[in-house]
């Protein structure tokens, strides 16, 4: 990837923040090739991926090394895109908010400081990936679980900060304390660890005062360089109840029957859905089912779900715990489905030592599905949030489709209810070369952003592309919240050097980059 400069800084400026950088990392840690950059490009970009080019990367070894990364940062007037492992994908991987942004990969502080079965919980670098968490439980024999993302590539830290989700819930409310660099060059601890030595830092998340771990989550208010994250302990046995409804509308009732079961805490964690179609997008090729332009019909979905022996929506609820405990819920959740009859339940246990469900091991087989159509393919997803009442999510599902269909893209979707809401993650394939299919799927996207705020809905968490639009969805008394949110960025950070524009949240130094993508 050729250069893109920083906005306002001229070649020789850039120049000389390069060199002051490599002056702390060494010159092996500064990269800042074509074929560097191309490695920090947003892998799955649905347009041009120039859009979000960095201008360079490097990597700091230590938290002081980010410090003094920050503070030339200041000195040089040059904007920095903090990533943990960088596998943000879907919403833009690697890649920074404003091109010309120089990416910190934080991949080399991937120490695991502390793990303690008894309480548990862990203390991480942002590093620390899954697959490496995940080894050192086992090899220790640590009866600790991890919650785990579809695509577990990533590290464990960033997931967090972005707010990932999986069937055990929202990954950022097990964030408890943290270690920041802030945007001008000073390190603070949160909650307890405010306090030197006080032992209870990753045990009790508020601390005195003001809260402010999640004041650093999908913000760009610092940097985090250490995290202390709580796990829960692996399940003495798990009872998995498989689901399978066999036509669209009877997300209707499933939500209204899991509300209850979720609010008491029958059921653990999320509870999901998924269409149909993500048992074909992950074995097979859309041609082989389908080559016309147009969404994938009727009668398509008819022949997958019989190949599979899928119904249109399908998803597993978890009982895990104590087995005692386990049978008693089982039963509350076979009563309450028992006014459904279409819903098909299939009941399979597991007892702690068996492989399997107890403590499921990170994947990546998932990133399969971006082959559906054939050449370099990606993803986007767009989740707004809803609340969980039938007749909603049912209203949510036949609007959306209805647009999904209007674009000729496939239907795919995702319900997580969490209880109090359901997340409804929409998924758009593509394959990049396509100049037509990627088009049509950003026409979708941006129609998709806007029919959402007209009923009402934002996303959680959204690409790079699409941060301004959905940051301008949170228009309560004329975007008050957007507006405290920059105030505090200038205060925190007046040069804007830390991450420009992420989350909608520009520095004052860059506001007339605020809506360009
Ligand atoms: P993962 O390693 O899980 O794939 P990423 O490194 O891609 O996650 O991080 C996703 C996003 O979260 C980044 O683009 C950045 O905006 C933010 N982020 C990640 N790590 C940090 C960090 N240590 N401090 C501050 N923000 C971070």
């Amino acid at each position: 990837m050729k250069l893109i400069l920083p906005p306002h800084l001229t070649p020789s400026a850039f120049d000389r923040a390069l060199r002051a950088f490599e002056s702390v990392v060494g010159k092996q840690w500064l990269l800042a090739t074509d074929e560097d950059r191309e490695t920090y490009l947003d892998v799955y970009a649905p347009g041009d991926p120039a859009a979000h080019a960095p201008s360079a990367a490097v990597a700091p070894a230590s938290a002081s090394e980010v410090q003094a990364l920050v503070r030339l940062a200041n000195e040089h007037r040059i904007a920095l895109w903090p990533i943990s492992r960088g596998k943000n994908f879907g919403y833009g991987g690697s890649a920074p908010r404003m091109p010309g942004t120089v990416v910190v990969d934080l991949g080399r502080l991937d120490r695991i400081l502390e793990v303690d079965a008894q309480l548990g919980y862990c203390v991480l670098e942002p590093g620390v990936g899954f697959f490496g968490l995940y080894e050192h439980l086992k090899t220790n024999a640590i009866p600790l679980q991890l919650a785990l993302p579809g695509n577990a590539w990533g590290s464990v830290v960033g997931n967090a900060l972005e707010r990932g989700f999986s069937v055990a819930g929202d990954h950022s409310a097990n964030i408890c304390g943290l270690e920041v660099v802030l945007p001008k060059g000073d390190l603070l601890r949160t909650g307890m660890g405010a306090m030197t030595g006080n032992p209870t830092w990753p045990l009790f998340r508020h601390g005195f005062g003001p809260s402010w771990d999640q004041v650093f989550v999908q913000s760009n208010f610092g940097i985090v360089t250490k995290m202390g994250l709580w796990l829960k302990p692996e399940p003495q046995a798990v009872i998995n109840v498989g689901i399978k409804l066999p036509q669209a509308e009877d997300i209707k009732p499933w939500s209204d029957v899991v509300t209850p079961l979720r609010i008491a805490g029958v059921l653990d964690g999320n509870v999901s859905v998924t269409s149909f179609q993500s048992a074909a997008t992950i074995r097979t090729q859309r041609s082989e089912w389908y080559t016309g332009k147009d969404s994938i019909p009727d009668s398509v979905i008819a022949q997958i779900m019989a190949k599979y022996d899928v119904g249109w929506w399908n998803g597993t609820m978890r009982l895990a715990g104590f087995a005692d405990v386990n049978e008693a819920n089982l039963k509350v959740v076979q009563r309450a489905f028992a006014g459904m009859p279409q819903a098909q339940l299939q009941v399979s246990r597991w007892y702690q030592g068996d492989p399997g469900p107890g403590s499921p091991a990170p994947s990546v087989l998932p990133l399969q599905i971006i082959n559906w159509h054939g050449g370099r393919g990606g993803h986007l997803g767009f989740s707004p949030i809803m609340p969980p009442t039938g007749r909603l999510v049912l209203e949510q599902l036949q609007r959306t489709r209805r647009r999904f269909i209007e674009f000729g893209i496939d239907y795919s979707a995702t319900f997580y209810h969490s209880g109090r809401h359901v997340a409804n993650v929409n998924l758009m394939i593509y394959n990049k070369d396509d100049a037509d299919l990627t088009r049509r799927t950003r026409a979708l996207f941006a129609a998709l952003v806007e029919e959402s705020a007209a009923a009402g809905y934002a996303e959680y968490r959204t690409h790079l592309s699409y941060m301004d639009d959905v940051a301008a969805c949170f228009n309560y008394n004329d975007h008050a919240l957007w507006k405290l949110n920059e105030t505090l960025k200038d205060a925190l950070d007046p040069n804007g050097i830390l991450a420009p524009g992420k989350s909608g949240i520009w520095p004052q130094a860059y506001r007339d980059q605020r809506g360009r993508t």
